[in-house]
């Protein structure tokens, strides 16, 4: 005979679940600036970083925003960044990548979620990312209408191995979590 539901079954109900935990990751080469090399200006989190070397890559190559970006769309189950921003859309060339989480989180709202809070790490070997932590996360909290308590940079160097730790790539990790709109 079939029970009335509480409202903790409805919580951890597999069809109906509370939260949504999704995952990004992304790394970029570093190159010399152009016209040296294919570098782009590195920007991390949408704040500007002066090094003189920069990210290879089709939009404005914010590697952290990628992450963060994949981490929203795996959330919701959806393809990832290089499936819904193809990296051969003239569109999207020198694009800033605040636009590729913005659309993310439109995503999620649409479906009716909202960000709990949001994690990430930053690897790279230079420049230091300590002074930049703070507009970082300022800046990507602003992007997802969140408080500043709600996401979290940590920056790591890879100890001076392999090409994250020899200064020819960057690499970041996210992790978000949604929660149901109430
Ligand atoms: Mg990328």
């Amino acid at each position: 005979m079939a029970e009335a539901r509480t409202t903790d079954q409805a919580i951890f109900d597999q069809d109906q679940p509370a939260f949504r935990i999704g995952h990004g990751y992304d790394l970029h080469r570093l190159e010399p600036l152009e016209p040296e090399g294919r570098g782009r200006p590195l920007v991390v989190g949408g704040v500007s970083l002066d090094h003189d070397r920069g990210p290879a890559g089709h939009s404005d190559a914010d590697v952290l925003l990628h992450a963060v970006t994949d981490a929203l769309l795996g959330a919701l189950g959806l393809p990832d960044i290089g499936q819904l921003f193809p990296d051969d859309d003239p569109r999207h060339e020198s694009a800033d990548s605040a636009i590729f989480v913005t659309e993310a989180l439109s995503r999620v709202q649409a479906a009716g979620w909202t960000v709990a809070n949001l994690d990430t790490t930053v690897v790279l070997e230079r420049p230091k990312l300590g002074p930049h932590k703070a507009d970082i996360r300022a800046n990507i909290a602003d992007l997802l209408r969140v408080t500043l308590d709600r996401v979290n940079m940590k920056a790591k160097t890879h100890e001076a191995v392999d090409a994250v730790g020899e200064g020819r790539a960057i690499e970041t990790h996210a992790v978000v979590l949604l929660m149901r709109k109430s």
